[in-house]
């Protein structure tokens, strides 16, 4: 290899010598790729097809020793580093032109503890991976509704599920991590090592260090649980986002709902006449007794005349892959933003329906997160992640196939945020984070009153802010 051009802390191009590199590359346990080995492409390559970016170097970590000397690497550089873990935020933080990218997806070990239902998982594991691994002991922890996504990136902004209103966020059920901090030296965040590293990891994102394991509280849940699947017409989304609204105030904790504006799917399920046409669809799951499950969604099902009910008890594993097949890596373009609100106002719910009708794109679509429940009642001690009393998350998922198309897209994702904003509180959710394009409002208005204690163990962790990639704390 010859040398390398890699971004420093000022902004500025350094050079690292094929000597460096080699030297580098000779240490460690996985590989290093550089832009002119095989591979190179395939290495920072993230999910969303939009993100073109060319990492100064990748290192494939296999495990935290890898870490510690990629991390040194850069410390003696003064480069800037990225953090990959599942490569699924949709900003494309995990890679960054000209950086170090850490690249932790061979790290994917997971441990279950079942007697103390607790799991350790390295910091490139999946979804699938965690859920495959606890459900073979009756298990679950709160992830995401996509099995394919990282379970750090996750977990690190927050961390929204279907077993939310149970059991909280991923965040909430993070009780430990080692984290390898900027200065090269491992470090525990969580009991019997540092308490406040912990509460900062829950929610306040990559901001202190790499984490190369997790270890999370795991739940009793399945093998099977009931989980609804509702499809509405267009001309009846508003009366059946308006019955939503009603039962979802009702709903036990067990229950965790989400609402879809988008156009119907071109699949079978699908009555011919209604697919690509505006509609709705209403998912929920009872994470508890199936059968019991199937009553509680009932009323959820007997609303109105749906144009298909695709609800069934089936394994939890199944209903997580539920959506897999509709995100699949690389294919298409995404900008994915978010609201909060605390109430589903008549006018909130018409002017989401007009912005589904008019989005440029079919493949687009606007998500109402049922909230509440176990989710609300973690509190700003609990965790960094800030946003507890709203009623309903609002995801703004962009989505279209052609490069030409980037600035509707992008626009109509910008018009649906600045719509909602009468109907909203400050916050967005810092794992919808669009393009980071204001992060300084992002992280200001996502963690109001935590930010300065977040700032506060930045500067202590983090004064040179090597780790930057993210939903960024300045610091304090
Ligand atoms: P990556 O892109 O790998 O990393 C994102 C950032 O996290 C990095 O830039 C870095 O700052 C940090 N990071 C990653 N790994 C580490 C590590 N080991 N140590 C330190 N920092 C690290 N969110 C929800 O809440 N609920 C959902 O159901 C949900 N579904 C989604 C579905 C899809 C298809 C997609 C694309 C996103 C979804 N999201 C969801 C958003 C998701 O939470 C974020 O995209 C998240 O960042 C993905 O984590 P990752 O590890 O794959 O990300």
């Amino acid at each position: 290899m010859a040398e390398t051009q890699l971004r420093t802390l000022s902004g500025q191009w350094a050079t690292a010598t094929a000597t460096d590199v080699a030297a580098l590359r000779g240490r460690l346990r996985g590989t290093l790729v550089g832009p002119d080995d095989p591979g190179y492409d395939d290495a920072r390559a993230v999910w969303n097809g939009m993100i073109d970016r060319r990492p100064g170097l990748v290192v494939r970590c296999a495990g935290t020793a890898d870490v510690i000397l990629s991390v040194i690497f850069a410390r003696e550089h003064g480069l800037v580093v990225s953090v990959r873990g599942g490569g699924h935020n949709t900003g494309g933080s995990a890679v960054a032109d000209g950086a170090l990218m850490i690249d932790l997806s061979p790290m994917n070990g997971v441990r279950v503890d079942p007697l103390r239902h607790t799991v350790r998982a390295g910091g490139g594991v999946t979804i699938a991976e965690l859920d495959q691994e606890t459900q073979a002991f009756g298990l679950a922890v709160p992830m995401g509704v996509v099995s394919q996504n990282g379970i750090a990136g996750l977990t690190l902004g927050g961390g929204f599920g279907w077993l939310r209103r149970r059991y909280g966020l991923s965040c909430d059920n993070l009780v430990g991590a080692d984290v390898v901090t900027a200065a090269g030296e491992l470090v525990t965040a969580g009991p019997g090592g540092d308490a406040e590293l912990l509460w900062g990891l829950r929610g306040g994102g990559g901001n202190f260090g790499v984490v190369t394991s997790f270890e999370f509280q795991a739940h009793p849940v399945g093998p099977d649980v009931h989980f609804a699947v509702v499809l509405h017409r267009g001309e009846d989304a508003r009366a059946a986002l308006r019955f939503y609204r009603q039962w979802a105030a009702d709903a036990p904790d067990e229950v965790s709902a989400m609402a879809t504006l988008w156009h119907h799917p071109e699949q079978d399920e699908v009555p011919e006449p209604e697919r690509g046409k505006p509609g709705l669809a209403l998912f929920a799951m009872h994470c508890g007794d199936p059968t019991a499950g199937a009553e509680m969604l009932r009323p959820l099902r007997d609303f109105g005349t749906p144009l298909a009910d695709l609800s069934a008890a089936q394994p939890y594993l199944a209903a997580q892959r539920y959506f897999d097949a509709d995100y699949p890596a690389g294919e298409m373009r995404h900008y994915w933003r978010s609201r909060y609100l605390d109430a589903l106002d008549d006018d909130a719910i018409d002017a989401m329906i007009a912005l589904n009708e008019t989005s440029p794109s079919p493949q687009s679509a606007i998500d109402v997160w049922q909230l509440g429940g176990r989710y609300a009642r973690f509190t700003a001690d609990d965790a960094a992640y800030g946003e507890r009393s709203a009623a309903y998350l609002i995801g703004i998922e962009g989505k279209w196939a052609d490069p030409g198309a980037d600035d509707d897209g992008v626009a109509w994702g910008r018009r649906v945020v600045d719509t909602l904003a009468p109907f909203s509180t400050p916050a967005e959710y810092v794992n919808f984070p669009g393009l980071y394009e204001d992060n300084a409002a992002l992280v200001r208005a996502a963690f109001g009153g935590n930010l300065d204690r977040l700032r506060a163990l930045k500067k202590r962790y983090e004064p040179d802010n090597m780790f930057r990639f993210n939903h960024n704390i300045p610091p304090g």
